[in-house]
C-alpha cells in the first residue's frame, strides 16, 4: 500500500518538481534598497552582525531534519530563506528522484534571487512592502519567475514572513516556502478561457452526461432553441427531439457514438415555440476516469434557411419556373439514370420529342403572356397524359420532351404519343374562358435500339419530330436511320442550292390554264424548276421548303416573279396580250410585309400591266400571321394585281374569314379533284367550294384536272377555269406560246400534239 501510493505521488509530482527551483523573494532586494538606502550605517552595522546560515547540527537537530527533508519530499514544496542586508537567496528542496523516504537528499543552492516577470513585479513589491511594514501577517505572491534563469517563466505560489529582525525591530531576514504551479495555473486559464469561447460561440453548445441530461447551455443554445439555461439544466436531451426521425435514426446514432466517440450529421429539434429546426450535429464523447459515466459534448448550427436557400438554388438549377417541370439539365440526369437502369435490367427507354405546331405564330399574335399561359395548359396536359411516373420536362420554347421508363419497347411508346396527340384534340383552358386548340408533332427514339447516350437519343428525337413535322404536323414519327440521311442530304442540297441562280440551273415552265366557259387558255402559272448539276431535276416540293428556311426563297421568289413577267411580257409582244400569269408566292415572301414593293418594282421594270398578274399563295400562308398579312395583301391588291388562294381545302380557313381578305381567286386542292367522280364526299365539297366562291364573286380553278370525267363534273357544277394533265402538262416558255397558239377553242379537246 505505502510504496504504491508513494509512487503515485512522485508520478504526478515529478514534472513540477522538476521545473520548481526556488523561491523568490525578489522584491525584497529593490524593497531594501528603497527602504533602507539613506541607512548605510545600519546596513554595514548588519553585516558585522549576521549570524552563518549553516543549520545546527546537534543530535536533536538530525531528527528535526530528517521532518523536514521528508516534509520537504512529500509536500513539493521549496524552502527559501533571504538575508535582507546581504541580499542572498538560500533555496533547499528534497531530490525528486528520490523513490522513497530514505533515498532523500536535500539540494541546496546560494545565490541571487532570481527574475520575476516585469509584469508581476510590481504586485510583488507591494506584497512584500505590506508584510515588512507589518501591515500583513504573511507574504503571500503568485507570480512568474526564471527560475532555472534560462528564460523559461514558471509560475510560482511564494508564502513566507519574517523571522529575524535587527535591534530596533527592522527586519533582517524573511523564509518560506514556495511551489511550481504552473500547470494548474494553466489548466485555470484553460478553463476559464474555454467557458469564454463557449459563451462567445455563434454555435449552440451544450454538454450532456451519461443519462443524456442536459448539464450546460451556451447563449447561442438558449438563442437557437428558445429555452433558457434553468429551463433546460437537468432535463433530457428527447425534450428537443423531432418525430420527423424515426427510432432506427437515433439507434444508429449512439452505435455510431459509441464505436467512434463521435457523430456528426443533420437532425431536426423541435424550438420551444414548437417550429421545427434543421440542425447540423456535432457531438464528441468525453470519457471520463472510469469510462463508464462519459460527457457529450453537442455543438449545433441552426442551418434551416441555408438548406432552404439550398433548395431554392436546387429548384432554379433543375426546375423551369415557368411551367415548374424538370428543365434540361434535370432531364439529362434523369435520362442518364434511367439508362443505366435499362442497362441492368435488360428494359427500354423512350424519348419523345414534343413541339406544339405554330406556337410561334400564336405567341406573336395573341402576346406572350398568353403563350405562357398556353404554355403551362400545354406542360399539364403532357404530364396528365403520361402520368407522374415518367419525366416530363421543358428544353426550350414550346419543346417539351418525356423521358418513358419501365416501357416494353415501341409499342408502348407509340402508344403513349398516341395518348398525347388525343388529349390535345380537346382545346386547351388557359384561363377564363379562353380556349384553343394546339396540336403537338411528336419525334420518339427508343434505347437501346436507336441510340445508347442521352444526347444521341435526344438528338434522334428532334430529328424524329421533324418528320413529323414535315409529313404535315399533329403526327408523331419513329426516329429511323434514314432520318438522319434525309437530313444530311438535305445540308448538301441546300448549300447546292445556294449555288443555282448564279450556276444557271433554276429555269421556270408553264402550265396552262383552260376557261371552261370561253374555252381558251387565259394563261398558265409559272412553276420553278432546278436542274443541278450534281443531283439532277429537283422538284420544287423539295427544295422550295429548303429555300424557305435558309431565307434564300426571297432572292428565288424574286427572281421567279420577274422571269414569269418577262416570259409574259414575251408573250403580249407576241400578240396574245389578253394572257395573265399566275406565279407562287411564299410564306417568308409575304411576311417580309414588303411584297407589294417588291411586286410593284417588277411590274414597272418588265411594262406588264398589273391586271395580267397573278399571285397564289396558300390558306397555311395567310392564316400564319392573318392581321398583317391582310395588310400586305391589300397593298398588293391596289397595285391592280389579282390574289389567289392556292391549295384551297387542305387547311382550316373558314370561307366567311376568306370573306374579310382581298381575294380574287380560288383554286380547288387538286386532292379533291383527284377523287372526282369516284368519292361522293370529295363530290360534295368540290361543289360546295364552287357556290361558296361564286357567291364570294371570286373566279374558281380546279388545279389538277387529269381526266374529261373530272372535267366534265367540274363544267356542270360551273367551276370557272381548269388547270391539270388534262389540259396540259407544265411546259417551257416556248412550248407553251405555241400550246396556247394551236389550241382550238370551242373543241373542248387539247390539241394533239
Ligand atoms: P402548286 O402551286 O400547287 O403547283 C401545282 C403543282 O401540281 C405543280 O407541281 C404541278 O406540276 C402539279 N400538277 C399540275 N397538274 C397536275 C396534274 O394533273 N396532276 C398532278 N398529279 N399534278 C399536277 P410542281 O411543279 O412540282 O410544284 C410543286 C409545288 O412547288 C407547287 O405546288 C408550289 O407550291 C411550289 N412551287 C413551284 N414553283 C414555285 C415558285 O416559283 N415559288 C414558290 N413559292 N413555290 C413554287
Ligand atoms: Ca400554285
Ligand atoms: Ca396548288
Amino acid at each position: 500500500m505505502h510504496h504504491p501510493s508513494v509512487a503515485a505521488i512522485l508520478a504526478t509530482a515529478s514534472p513540477l518538481s522538476s521545473r520548481l527551483p526556488l523561491m523568490l523573494l525578489a522584491g525584497a532586494v529593490l524593497l531594501a534598497v528603497i527602504a533602507i538606502a539613506t541607512r548605510r550605517w545600519w546596513q554595514a552595522w548588519l553585516e558585522a552582525q549576521r549570524p552563518p546560515l549553516e543549520p545546527p547540527r546537534s543530535e536533536s537537530l538530525r531528527s528535526r531534519d530528517e521532518r523536514l527533508k521528508l516534509a520537504l519530499w512529500a509536500s513539493g514544496e521549496q524552502f527559501w530563506d533571504y538575508d535582507l542586508v546581504q541580499r542572498k537567496l538560500h533555496r533547499m528542496r528534497a531530490d525528486e528522484n528520490a523513490v522513497q523516504s530514505a533515498d532523500i537528499t536535500v539540494l541546496t543552492r546560494h545565490g541571487e534571487v532570481p527574475a520575476i516577470h516585469e509584469e508581476d513585479l510590481p504586485l510583488v513589491m507591494e506584497r512584500l512592502r505590506l508584510h515588512l511594514q507589518g501591515k500583513a501577517p504573511l507574504f503571500m505572491s503568485e507570480h512568474r519567475m526564471d527560475v532555472q534563469g534560462n528564460g523559461t517563466w514558471v509560475w510560482v505560489r511564494a508564502r513566507g514572513r519574517v523571522v529575524e529582525r535587527d535591534d530596533d525591530g527592522r527586519p533582517v531576514r524573511i523564509a518560506g516556502t514556495a511551489r511550481d504551479i504552473t500547470v494548474s495555473r494553466n489548466a485555470e486559464h484553460e478553463h476559464r478561457i474555454a467557458g469564454e469561447v463557449m459563451r462567445s460561440m455563434n454555435e449552440a453548445v451544450a454538454v450532456l452526461d451519461w443519462a443524456h441530461q442536459f448539464v450546460t447551455i451556451n447563449p447561442a443554445f438558449t438563442r437557437i432553441t428558445g429555452y433558457a439555461e434553468e429551463e433546460i439544466i437537468g432535463q433530457p436531451m428527447t425534450m428537443l427531439d423531432s418525430d420527423q426521425h424515426e427510432e432506427a435514426f437515433f439507434e444508429r446514432m449512439n452505435r455510431e457514438l459509441r464505436l467512434t466517440g463521435r457523430w456528426s450529421g443533420e437532425i431536426w429539434k423541435v424550438r420551444k415555440d414548437g417550429e421545427e429546426i434543421l440542425c447540423r450535429i456535432e457531438t464528441n464523447v468525453v470519457p471520463d476516469a472510469s469510462g463508464e459515466r462519459p460527457l457529450y459534448v453537442q455543438v449545433l448550427t441552426d442551418i434551416t434557411e441555408q438548406k432552404r436557400a439550398e433548395q431554392e438554388l436546387r429548384y432554379l438549377a433543375n426546375y423551369d419556373t415557368l411551367t415548374s417541370l424538370p428543365n434540361r439539365s434535370l432531364l439529362s440526369e434523369r435520362l442518364s439514370r434511367a439508362i443505366v437502369r435499362a442497362r441492368r435490367e435488360h428494359g427500354h427507354v423512350a424519348v419523345l420529342f414534343i413541339d406544339l405546331d405554330r406556337f410561334k405564330d400564336i405567341n406573336d399574335s395573341l402576346g406572350h403572356a398568353t403563350g405562357d399561359r398556353i404554355l403551362r395548359a400545354a406542360a399539364a396536359r403532357v404530364q396528365q397524359t403520361v402520368g407522374t411516373e415518367h419525366t416530363v420536362a421543358r428544353l426550350s420554347g414550346d419543346e417539351f420532351t418525356v423521358v418513358l421508363e419501365d416501357i416494353d419497347g415501341m409499342r408502348d411508346a407509340e402508344g403513349i404519343a398516341q395518348r398525347i396527340i388525343q388529349a390535345f384534340r380537346t382545346p386547351l383552358n388557359f384561363g377564363e374562358r379562353l380556349e384553343l386548340a394546339v396540336s403537338p408533332s411528336i419525334g420518339i427514339s427508343l434505347y437501346p435500339e436507336h441510340a445508347q447516350v442521352p444526347t444521341e437519343l435526344l438528338k434522334h428525337a428532334d430529328t424524329a419530330m421533324y418528320q413529323a413535322k414535315a409529313m404535315g404536323r399533329h403526327t408523331y414519327q419513329v426516329y429511323s436511320e434514314s432520318m438522319d440521311e434525309k437530313n444530311r442530304h438535305r445540308a448538301i442540297l441546300a448549300s447546292a442550292l445556294r449555288r443555282a441562280i448564279d450556276r444557271n440551273e433554276l429555269s421556270l415552265v408553264f402550265q396552262p390554264r383552260l376557261s371552261i366557259s370561253r374555252q381558251r387558255v387565259t394563261g398558265a402559272e409559272a412553276l420553278l424548276r432546278w436542274d443541278s448539276k450534281e443531283f439532277g431535276m429537283v422538284s420544287p416540293a423539295q427544295f422550295i421548303p429548303l429555300a424557305e428556311e435558309s431565307g434564300m426563297i426571297l432572292e428565288l421568289g424574286a427572281w421567279a416573279l420577274r422571269e414569269a413577267c418577262l416570259t409574259l411580257r414575251e408573250w403580249h409582244e407576241a400578240g396574245l396580250e389578253e394572257l395573265c400569269m399566275a406565279v407562287n408566292v411564299s410564306a417568308t415572301q409575304l411576311q417580309r410585309g414588303d411584297l407589294q414593293t417588291v411586286v410593284a418594282r417588277t411590274l414597272e421594270e418588265t411594262g406588264i400591266p398589273a391586271h395580267r398578274l397573278e399571285l397564289e399563295l396558300t390558306e397555311s400562308v395567310i392564316m400564319a400571321n392573318p392581321e398583317q398579312n391582310a395588310d400586305t395583301l391589300r397593298a398588293c391588291r391596289r397595285l391592280g394585281i389579282s390574289l389567289a388562294i392556292d391549295d384551297f381545302g387542305t387547311g382550316y380557313s373558314s370561307l366567311a374569314y376568306l370573306k374579310r381578305l382581298p381575294l380574287t381567286t380560288l383554286k380547288i386542292d387538286r386532292e379533291f379533284i383527284s377523287d372526282l367522280t369516284h368519292d361522293t364526299d370529295d363530290e360534295a365539297i368540290t361543289s360546295t367550294i364552287i357556290t361558296m366562291g361564286q357567291s364570294l364573286a371570286l373566279k374558281v380553278v380546279a388545279e389538277g384536272v387529269e381526266t374529261y370525267d373530272q372535267y366534265e363534273f367540274l363544267r356542270n357544277h360551273g367551276c370557272d377555269e381548269v388547270q391539270g394533265h388534262w389540259v396540259s402538262q407544265a411546259l417551257t416558255a416556248d412550248q407553251c406560246l405555241r400550246f396556247i397558239r394551236e389550241y382550238y377553242p370551242g373543241s373542248g379537246i387539247r390539241a394533239a400534239s
